[in-house]
């Protein structure tokens, strides 16, 4: 079994369960976007909610990044890492009133705004700090992103966004609004999307809602696109880095921007995930009925992913050269949903040996929780022990 390239003999003195970040493979997937968009006017935003580690947001700041947050806590934290607040666009569909004022007090570049109470709101609070609020609409494109259920958002019975239907509406509505400026429009059709048709349909998509617009005299300076964009959790030692090319390039051939118009883009899963791994120790080998657990001493309270949404992540005994065997791979928490993966392949495992949780460095640290009083994760980047 091909495994990842990480220090053993060091992880072998650190306490268990922890996160491991490849900065390197971080550098590398950054440099990637930075040269595939740098003769185009993109710009990349990075969704914070993936992974807000102080050690990636810093990596990901000196690349030179914007931020997409869904929270004040992750305008708070993108500021914090020193990114400018021209680069921040915030999204959510249930903005708290002190996360509007946040946004305001700092003068952040955007708003995605996916309701007509909403835009009333951050009028009210902008008319309270003398300031104008730039804002984009949040448009659900209905464009279907052929992912699992939980992680489809582009759809019109999802919660998030404006209606298609309702567009002319809102538009109508923002006019009368004084401390409003409509500067865009804004769109995020799922996630981990690796058939790459659903975003040309979204080009599709945002071509119409353009032409709509201008015949109705308006004309937007941004369009953003929002993220999405998948990677290969089976072969992360293969494909370390997304299919960013291709990604770009649908939207460069497809996408008709107006002169001095910018599109924006909002990756989180594809920057980050394959640059981090859970490791863990395995605490015991238990022969079933039927069938091996390999009890971990990492479980769903350091990465949910598998127990929230069947999701697949390689598991690599980064200890052992033995013959592969079969193995339900579990945690130690107590709820039957505690597993990373059943009947899986790996090779002969023990009591002690180190285990890599590949492809976890979007939406594994960040989901974590206390649940059995256990401790939070902590984190290492290749940096620190090298
Ligand atoms: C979650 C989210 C993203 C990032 O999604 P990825 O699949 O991680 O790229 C981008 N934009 C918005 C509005 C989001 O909610």
């Amino acid at each position: 079994m091909i495994k990842a390239n990480y220090p053993v003999t060091k992880f072998e003195a650190i306490r268990t369960p922890f996160y491991y970040y490849d900065l390197e493979v971080l550098r590398r997937t950054l440099q990637e976007i930075n040269h595939l968009t740098e003769t185009d006017p993109f710009e990349v935003h990075y969704a914070l909610k993936a992974n807000v580690n102080p050690e990636v947001l810093k990596t990901i700041r000196d690349a030179g990044l914007g931020a997409d947050c869904v929270s004040g806590g992750e305008v708070k934290a993108a500021l914090d890492a020193g990114i400018p607040a021209s680069k921040i666009v915030f999204a959510g569909v249930g903005k708290a009133d002190w996360e509007i004022k946040l946004g305001l007090e700092n003068d952040i570049f955007c708003f995605n705004v996916e309701s007509i109470p909403e835009l009333e709101v951050i009028n009210e609070l902008a008319i309270g700090q003398g300031k104008t609020a730039q804002v984009a609409l949040r448009i659900n494109p209905n464009v279907s992103a052929n992912t699992h259920h939980y992680i489809t958002t582009g759809l019109n019975e999802n919660k998030f966004g404006i209606n298609l239907s309702e567009l002319d509406k809102v538009t109508a509505i923002v006019k009368q609004l004084s401390n409003i400026r409509l500067i865009g429009i804004h769109f995020h059709i799922g996630s981990q999307i690796t058939d790459l048709a659903p975003f040309q349909d979204l080009c599709v998509k945002v071509n119409e809602i353009q032409e709509h617009f201008e015949a109705n005299g308006i004309v937007l300076e941004n369009v953003n696109v929002g993220g999405g964009l998948g990677i290969n959790y089976e072969h992360p030692n293969h494909f370390p880095i997304p299919e960013f090319e291709a990604y770009f390039k649908i939207f460069r051939e497809h996408l008709t921007l107006r002169p001095g118009q910018k599109l924006h883009f909002e990756l989180g899963r594809a920057i980050v995930a394959q640059c981090g791994s859970l490791i863990s120790r395995v605490l015991y080998v238990k022969e079933g009925t039927s069938k091996k657990f390999a009890i971990l001493d990492a479980g769903f309270t350091e990465l949910i992913r598998p127990a929230l949404y069947q999701a697949y992540h390689r598991i690599e005994n980064l200890s052992s050269e033995l013959p592969e065997e079969e193995y339900d791979v579990v945690g130690p928490i107590c709820e039957s949903s505690d597993v990373f993966a059943k009947a899986y392949q790996m090779n002969g495992t023990h009591r002690g040996d180190l285990i890599a949780l590949r492809s976890a460095g979007a939406y594994g640290e960040i989901m974590a929780s206390q649940y059995n009083l256990r401790a939070l994760p902590v984190a290492y980047t290749s940096d620190q022990l090298l």
